[in-house]
């Protein structure tokens, strides 16, 4: 299978390429040339391991490794997760269920991405000998999947920004006291969009990024899409067999690759009848499911913080196959979005989706709306997802995050605090952080004494 740029440049490359670039030479973003139709194999009854079925698929997009290699990477990625389901379906109600994406390392859905980037990273730096220093910023989740992706991994280095004093505490333990050496977690005083644009702009720098051999580390990257597809699939094949006609995954979103992910499996054959953008109130995919235009505005920090975005980085993915693979059309549009910092979407077809919105108080009333009708407890992200759903159709919703993350939410809510064993270890460890002052040059100081 070849990859190639939403925006026409550069050539096609393989799935090792595309995952080694992150983004295209051209700005875009790569996508799978052509979606192969899923193997009806695939849907059977009985659910498959997942680690099986993560292979099975990801074998329809990877050329490069071979069968067995990539059997052995996918078991690396998948066999650290507390649950053997990996990804369980809980049945709540008749036509209800959760998808509990929150058993892997970090407790958060974004490990079913990063372990499979953190054993690539590994693969790649045993296949070609040269060691790679990973750099990225993060709003919490992100960052705690991908150090837990590559914590202790040889050759790799892991350098992760984040605003010191605006992620929860646990999620900042999470990257602090794995005790692994080639980890290097730096607040900075500022915001998440500070942070991000250090990172955008040390590795906008070709030559410095060269130089200490920088890889990326967000969700643009194809890889992380790919494997997100997998539990989708997984979870319909968990579904009694009555409520597979109309089934309505909804999907608690940010930056967009989580539902695009789905979306790309239906496009493949999966059948699904809509998919519902749960929102919090930074609204950018509502309005424009609603409306058809495009329009970040400011972000307003949540009790969802995982999902305060404003530009949905992975939606240029959607506009393309929208498109129907017209490159050139995507790219006028992606111009017109810098130029004009909105667009209007003609002809936009929103027919596989619907969306919701939740504020800081739905998010409250939804947490205690679960406990009480259910007696589940759901974190404050997966709580969006429980907002308007209509009771005649079969809901999946994506539970993004373990509850115990969000202890402080939770307990505002329902007036007790989950807990989970991994996190209640964290609380007696040692942290090691590495403060540095907010600026690029400050954050490129410490890269040039410290990268591999
Ligand atoms: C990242 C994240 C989201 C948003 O997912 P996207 O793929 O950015 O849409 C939702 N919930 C949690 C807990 C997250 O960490």
């Amino acid at each position: 299978m070849e990859f190639v740029s939403t925006r026409g440049g550069g050539e096609p490359v393989s799935f090792t390429e595309a995952f080694a670039r992150g983004l295209a030479p051209d700005g875009g973003l790569y996508v799978p040339r052509g979606l192969p139709a899923l193997p009806q194999t695939i849907l059977v009854e009985d659910a498959l391991p997942y680690a099986a079925l993560a292979w099975d698929f990801l074998s329809l997009f990877d050329g490069d490794h071979d069968s067995e290699h990539l059997e052995e990477i996918v078991d690396r990625s998948y066999g650290s997760f507390s649950d053997t389901m990996n990804a369980p379906l809980q049945q709540l109600d008749d036509n209800l269920f959760v998808l509990e994406l929150f058993h892997g390392p970090s407790l958060s859905f974004k490990d079913f991405g990063l372990q499979l980037v953190g054993s690539l990273f590994e693969e790649q730096v045993e296949r070609t000998g040269i060691p790679i220093n990973v750099l990225g910023a993060t709003s919490g989740d992100t960052g705690s999947a991908a150090i837990h992706g590559l914590a202790g991994k040889k050759g790799a280095r892991v350098f992760i920004l984040y605003p010191e004093g605006r992620i929860s505490d646990l999620q900042e333990r999470q990257m602090t006291c794995t005790g692994a050496d080639n980890i290097f977690p730096i607040p900075i005083q500022g915001t998440f969009d500070d942070a991000q644009a250090i990172v955008k702009e040390l590795l906008g720098d070709l030559a410095f990024k060269e130089k200490l051999r920088l890889s990326a580390v967000n969700s643009i990257n194809v890889v992380r899409v790919l494997a997100q597809c997998v539990y989708y699939i997984h979870a319909f094949t968990q579904l009694p067999p009555d409520n597979r006609d109309d089934v309505n995954f909804v999907v608690p979103t940010g930056n967009f690759g989580n539902i695009f992910a789905g979306w790309m499996v239906h496009q493949m054959g999966l059948p699904v009848d809509r998919f519902v953008v749960a929102t919090n109130q930074n609204d950018i995919l509502h309005r424009l499911f609603t409306t058809g235009e495009y329009k970040p505005g400011e972000v307003h920090p949540s009790h969802a913080p995982s999902m305060d975005i404003q530009i949905a980085s992975n939606f240029e993915r959607f506009l393309y196959y929208h498109n129907d693979e017209d490159a050139k059309a995507t790219l006028a549009q992606m111009e017109t979005f810098r130029k004009d910092g909105s667009i209007r979407i003609a002809n936009f077809d929103a027919s596989n989706f619907t969306a919701t919105r939740s504020t800081d108080a739905d998010i409250l009333k939804n947490i205690r709306k679960v406990k009480e009708r259910y007696n589940y407890i759901v974190d404050p992200h997966t709580a969006c997802g429980f907002q308007d759903l209509d009771p005649a159709a079969t809901h999946i919703v994506l539970a993004t995050a373990h509850p115990a993350k969000f202890p402080a939410i939770i307990e505002k809510a329902i007036g007790e605090t989950p807990t989970d064993p991994s996190l209640e270890s964290l609380k007696g460890k040692k942290q090691v952080r590495h403060p540095v002052e907010a600026s690029a040059a400050a954050v490129r100081k410490f890269l040039e004494e410290n990268a591999i």
